[in-house]
């Protein structure tokens, strides 16, 4: 990876040589596989034993879980806030816990859509609830620094399980405790 990465100083001009730069092939590729890391991680491994059974079938709803990933198209983050909400079926999973799945899907090659897709699928087969709910709202590095340089200009995808997609009722408080518009 950083003899890749190497070629790509050359590529754009640079001298990988100079002072400022000999160390740079081997911390980009230690950065990338940091920001590729859930690749090499497991949902069970890191949901493991923190399913509680209670009896609660209420929403419960984490919002602002901050977001890192890169964009599969350029290579580039993107970055913003996750809001995690789900209806449990008298089994609730440790809080800390949606961050980490979080983490598994963001810390990958991805597209928004995709990435929001699939946190709301794996917190819907570990935990088998009710319903469940993502919202993700990003800002697109690839947008914000190339071509149109639309720096104001947030992504907001959303994915919608059981109850919380079929149920008026449920969705409208999902989204009144999320406070945005539907
Ligand atoms: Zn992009």
């Amino acid at each position: 990876m950083a003899e890749a990465a190497k070629k790509l100083l050359q590529y754009i001009g640079e001298d990988p040589e100079r002072d400022g730069l000999v160390r740079t092939p081997d911390r980009y590729a230690e950065a990338l596989l940091f920001f590729t890391k859930g690749y090499s991680e497991d949902i069970h491994e890191v949901v493991n034993d923190a399913i509680f059974e209670v009896d609660h079938q209420n929403l419960v709803l984490v919002k602002n879980i901050e977001i890192f990933s890169m964009c599969e198209h350029h290579m580039v983050p993107f970055m913003g806030k996750i809001h995690i909400g789900y209806i449990p079926n008298n089994r609730v999973l440790g809080l800390s816990k949606l961050a980490r799945i979080t983490e598994i899907f963001a810390r990958r090659l991805q597209v928004q859509e995709r990435l929001t897709q699939q946190v709301a699928n794996a917190i819907n087969q570990v935990l088998q609830p009710k319903g469940v709910a993502v919202v993700v709202e990003c800002v697109h590095m690839c947008m914000v620094m190339r071509g149109t340089q639309k720096t104001g200009a947030m992504t907001t995808t959303c994915s919608r399980i059981g109850l919380l997609q079929d149920d008026q009722e449920t969705r409208e408080e999902f989204y009144t405790l999320l406070n945005v518009r539907q």
